[in-house]
């Protein structure tokens, strides 16, 4: 069957299911209604059809004619999306739909963040399944919840109904690049118990801010600052030239976000008030000059209040937390030496803060080697237990190893080459997808992940490519119709 969008965009089908699916909220958490819409999808085109209490569906369809001895294809997305939005917008993503509008060659959303992440892979299955005229293998479309916040539907998912072996993931954002494998990770919860003394003196205020962030898989090779560390870098230099009491730190809003500023509230001796002052400016100064690459707007603002007593860190518990925070490593630890420009391992520590019990920093490990990981991991628990601290892991997942022989990105190859007269790029990459886990649950599992090119995703000015998706979406068809 033929559907017509609103907007009228071609492919009609796959962009009629897309605003289908942007109408209804959609957000992390919230995929109840869009799961329940495709059980309604399902029953009326007749599918055999999984929904599990996690809100995961499975979708079947038999081969086509002529198909019935080909291999089953497994299409695999995500029904969940990041919800961000410009400060002055005023929609409620737990109940409105978004508002779509084309701006030239792009699908945007107005002041959201539009969901072709991951929106576009569900339109694309959902307009296979939905046309007669297109010739396939036996199709197994896995949509999953909650990619975004942990990959917890792929973790949850039951695939023990599937039959198919060969996967492809549409997930990716880049027109012709592919990927074939990707790092796995882990979150590491790092508590140092701490207590504190009552001190007179100044406080300060001191925050360091401006700096670039970014996601910290895909975007941890750009040696940009993580502004806890910096400010541990800053409370150390302090403290080798003066007295200090720490009163609070709070740096970071996402484990799997670089932190772009980080706040601490110190107490110094109103004596050496000017010395701080000074103090600050020089490391504000060395700071500059190392970051002036990757960091151009690096600042240390400070703000000084009226003298009083407060409750700070004690001597040892300041120590503890000073020393922490120096020698936790940081940031790109391995690069890999066979696929030149990769990130091997890393960690991002994106989360700080002192309560009264403790000092926490949740970090977010990722690597290609599992082994290196858990290397990582141990020296994490190593530095905790030497402090008189402890560790939690959580969201443990497996990488996704690239396979040295793979007839899915052959035959993925062979049809972009035929159509486009290009050689497509496969790539691995240093960041999460669902296939890691997926493939610790499907036997010999072969899989190749892409998509259409869909621009800044995660904010408010993501932006899906009309004729990329409509170039994706041939290269698609086409695979099935050879398959
Ligand atoms: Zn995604």
């Amino acid at each position: 069957m033929k559907h017509i969008g609103r907007l009228n965009l071609k492919p009609e089908n796959v962009f009629y299911y897309f605003e289908q699916i942007a109408a209804i909220p959609h957000g992390s958490r919230n995929t109840k209604a869009i799961s329940d819409y495709l059980v309604s999808f399902a029953r009326e085109q007749g599918l055999e059809y999984y929904q599990d209490a996690s809100n995961n569906v499975i979708l079947i369809q038999e081969a086509t004619a002529g198909y019935e001895n080909a291999e089953p294809i497994i299409i695999q997305g995500h029904m969940d999306m990041v919800c961000e939005k410009e400060s002055d917008c005023d929609i409620d993503f737990e109940k409105d739909g978004l508002n779509l509008y084309v701006d030239g060659d792009f699908l945007k959303a107005e002041r959201t963040t539009l969901g072709g992440d991951d929106g576009i892979a569900i339109a694309y299955a959902l307009a296979i399944l939905a046309d007669e005229e297109i010739a396939h293998p036996r199709l197994e479309v896995v949509i999953t919840v909650d990619e975004e916040i942990g990959m917890l539907g792929a973790e949850s998912i039951d695939l023990s109904m599937l039959k198919g072996h060969k996967m492809l993931n549409i997930d990716s954002d880049i027109e012709g690049h592919f990927l074939t494998s990707c790092a796995g990770g882990m979150t590491v919860e790092t508590t140092l118990p701490v207590s504190y003394m009552t001190q007179r003196g100044l406080p300060f205020t001191l925050t360091v801010a401006g700096l670039e962030g970014g996601h910290s898989g895909s975007e941890i090779d750009k040696e940009h600052g993580n502004a806890n560390i910096v400010m541990g870098r800053v409370l150390k230099y302090l403290s080798d030239r003066g007295e200090l009491g720490i009163a609070a730190l709070e740096g970071g809003l996402k484990d799997n976000a670089i932190p772009r500023e980080c706040r601490a509230d110190i107490l110094v001796p109103a004596e050496q008030k000017e010395r701080t002052v000074s103090s600050l400016q020089e490391i504000e100064k060395i700071l500059q000059k190392e970051y002036e690459a990757s960091e151009k707007s690096l600042r240390i603002d400070v703000s000084v209040g009226e003298e009083r007593e407060l409750p700070v860190l004690s001597y040892t518990s300041m120590t503890k937390v000073l020393f922490y925070l120096r020698c936790v490593p940081d940031g790109v630890q391995h690069r890999s030496m066979a696929l030149p420009g990769l990130v091997e391992t890393s960690l991002n520590n994106g989360i700080m803060r002192l309560t009264e019990e403790s000092f926490q920093m949740t970090s977010s490990l990722r690597s290609s080697v599992s082994t290196r990981k858990e290397e990582l991991r141990e020296k994490l628990e190593y530095l905790a237990e030497f402090l008189g601290g402890e560790i939690q892991v959580s969201g443990d997942y497996p990488a996704w190893e690239y396979r040295a022989d793979s007839e899915i990105r052959n035959r993925i190859r062979a049809v972009y080459e035929d159509l486009f007269g290009e050689t497509p790029v496969f790539e691995a990459i240093h960041a999460g997808l669902e296939c890691g886990i997926l493939s610790d649950k499907i036997a010999d599992l072969d899989c190749v992940s892409f998509g259409p090119n869909n621009y800044d995703i995660h904010t408010p000015k993501e932006r899906l490519s009309i004729s990329s998706t409509e170039r994706v979406w041939k290269l698609l068809v086409e695979f099935l119709r050879r398959s």
